[in-house]
């Protein structure tokens, strides 16, 4: 896995590294060390609507380029103004994905990091909540000395100082950078006019603009329409960006006539109208995409040498196509519907199924209907292998995950608990087997008499409701030979010390109270992860179990295509063992 950098200390980077200074109209916006042309920037835009699949688009073409041998860094830019996406609702806004920095973030930074399988950071994503702390930060230091700050250069410059901080900081040959949303939307227009900025102070040969469109192709007419395409890109070109190419996003394929009709009022040469339209799956994108040459196309305008291809991603698609098994596998939890909160969660049951010749097909199990006697919990359970229980937050729902996970552990269901999955399981076991009737977490019950599950101590001293969870990547130290240490040795487990470590992320308030480790080990629970050098229990497994297995981390976060997350791969290995 390749890593692309760590930096610890989020606040001085929002701060906004100053190295620049203003002088008036002309705002200098190049980090010390910097040096025009090292890096080549593509930047990706979308009209006519917005859920275009540019995250997807942007990611594929990196692991297109990647596979020609060279580096590639993400950037997204995202109109909305809260600072990141750690307060946002994942029912409307998607999963909150943790990078291992701690950055919370949009999804498409999961799907980043899954296409080009590189650990990212908050070097990769900007918001406009990000761009006004670091313009306030500055205007309070003195920094504009006394003039007046204003959308140009100022706005602009930052974003373009934010993207050029992070060129140098991963010293890659391409930055990508996908503006979120749509041209012409209010909340994004600084960052198109800052990558038209960009493409005048770089050289239009160091940056390729692609800007990516939906073909309309109306039931009545069964004819496909360029025309709101047309109009989208010329909003972006009012901008003062002329796309160098575009890309069509549509129902069915997009037909050679209508890409080449739009090409020509776009004034763009064939091979630069470029169809990519809904596949069976995302992973065929790249293919797709490499079939018409587009990171040649981009190589060639950069001037850069078309290497030999070298694909993994391939391998994983031929896997994905040929999967001869299914399996059900009972989703629990609270926001259940759209497939986006759960987004890394499903990604990592694919990766796992897909590498044992798998589909597992996943069963929302909504446990407040559980909970209020609506549905029942074995009724639901019967006819899946293997339940999960992701995170969570708050009381919904949560005895009817109790409920469920009691089940399981009896019944020899499979179970992987994810974060509050954990959380869960330690309560169910200290009620059911340690004869800790009230046994719960202060999270839901403050005045627990039994609070097994309580708020970390570090964590008292931190209000507020955005940024005080333990976040991030840190490490776990595996019990040997436990269920935990047996899976995720010979892929991740490191050696250090004679210690048996792992890193996974974190996102989490609460945390197992130490002084009920004892009675629960001897009602015959297992804790096998912890903190290193601490009586932080970060992992829980019944090891006579077919799979009881409870971790306070999320290891979706760090499952890739080709390289499964072990505890997903031993789960649904042992859910298809079970069906
Ligand atoms: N609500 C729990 C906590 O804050 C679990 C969080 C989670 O599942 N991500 O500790």
């Amino acid at each position: 896995m390749y890593n692309m950098g760590k930096s610890n200390d989020k606040r001085d980077f929002l701060s906004g590294l100053s190295t620049s200074s203003d002088s008036g109209d002309i705002y200098s916006t190049k980090p010390e060390g910097y040096r025009s042309g090292l890096t080549k920037y593509i930047v990706i835009t979308g009209s006519v609507m917005s859920g275009l699949g540019k995250g997807i688009f942007s990611a594929s073409l990196a692991c297109l380029l990647q596979n020609h041998g060279y580096t590639c860094n993400l950037i997204k830019m995202d109109g909305y103004f809260n600072e990141d996406a750690g307060t946002l609702s994942p029912y409307r806004h998607g999963e909150v994905f943790v990078l291992d920095d701690g950055t919370e973030c949009d999804m498409d930074i999961g799907t980043y990091e899954r296409f080009s399988n590189q650990d990212l950071s908050q070097h990769n994503i900007f918001t406009n909540g990000r761009l006004i702390k670091r313009i306030n930060n500055l205007e309070r230091e003195g920094h504009f000395q006394g003039g007046d700050v204003q959308f140009y250069p100022h706005v602009t410059g930052e974003i373009l100082k934010f993207v050029r901080e992070s060129s140098l900081h991963y010293h890659a040959d391409f930055t990508l950078v996908e503006i979120g949303g749509t041209v012409g939307d209010e909340e994004n227009r600084s960052y198109i006019n800052a990558m038209s900025e960009l493409a005048y102070e770089e050289g239009s040969g160091n940056v390729f603009f692609i800007n990516l469109v939906w073909i309309i192709e109306a039931s009545h007419l069964n004819e496909q329409k360029t025309k709101a395409a047309q109009h989208g890109t010329q909003m972006l070109m009012q901008s003062g960006i002329n796309p160098n190419m575009i890309v069509c996003r549509a129902e069915r394929q997009v037909q050679k006539k209508v890409l080449d009709k739009l090409g020509q009022r776009l004034r763009l040469k064939s091979g630069f109208v470029v169809d990519c339209h809904n596949l069976a799956t995302i992973y065929q994108a790249p293919d797709l995409l490499k079939q018409q040459h587009v990171e040649e196309r981009v190589l060639e305008h950069f001037s850069m040498e078309v290497k030999t291809v070298n694909s993994g991603w391939e391998r994983y698609l031929g896997l994905y196509l040929h999967r001869s098994r299914s399996i059900k596998i009972g989703l629990t939890g609270k926001y259940l519907g759209p497939r986006d909160t759960y987004a890394s969660i499903h990604n990592a049951i694919e990766h796992a199924a897909t590498s044992l010749g798998a589909t597992a097909e996943i069963v929302d199990i909504p446990t407040d209907d559980i909970e209020v006697g609506k549905i029942d919990a074995e009724e639901q359970i019967a006819d899946v292998a293997g339940i999960i229980v992701p995170g969570g937050f708050g009381k919904r729902g949560a005895e009817g995950k109790i409920t469920c996970i009691n089940y399981a552990r009896e019944k020899a269901v499979p179970y992987l608990g994810l974060c509050y999955g954990f959380q869960m399981a330690a309560i169910e076991f200290a009620r059911s087997e340690c004869g800790l009737k009230y046994a719960d977490t202060t999270e839901n019950q403050p005045n627990a008499d039994v609070p097994v599950i309580c708020l970390l101590p570090q964590q008292y001293e931190i209000e507020g409701i955005g940024g005080n969870m333990r976040l991030g990547g840190m490490d776990i130290e595996l019990m040997k030979d436990s269920c935990a240490y047996k899976l995720y040795n010979g892929s991740r487990l490191l050696k250090s010390d004679g210690r048996n470590i792992i890193r996974e992320r974190f996102r989490h308030r609460y945390e197992l109270n130490p002084e009920y480790r004892k009675v629960l080990e001897d009602g015959g629970l297992v804790f096998s992860g912890w903190a290193p050098n601490q009586p932080i229990m970060q992992v829980l497994e019944l090891p006579e179990h077919p799979f009881f297995i409870g971790v306070q981390y999320h290891p979706e976060f760090t499952s890739r295509p080709l390289y499964p997350n072990p505890l997903f791969y031993g789960f649904v290995k042992a859910c298809l063992e079970a069906s």
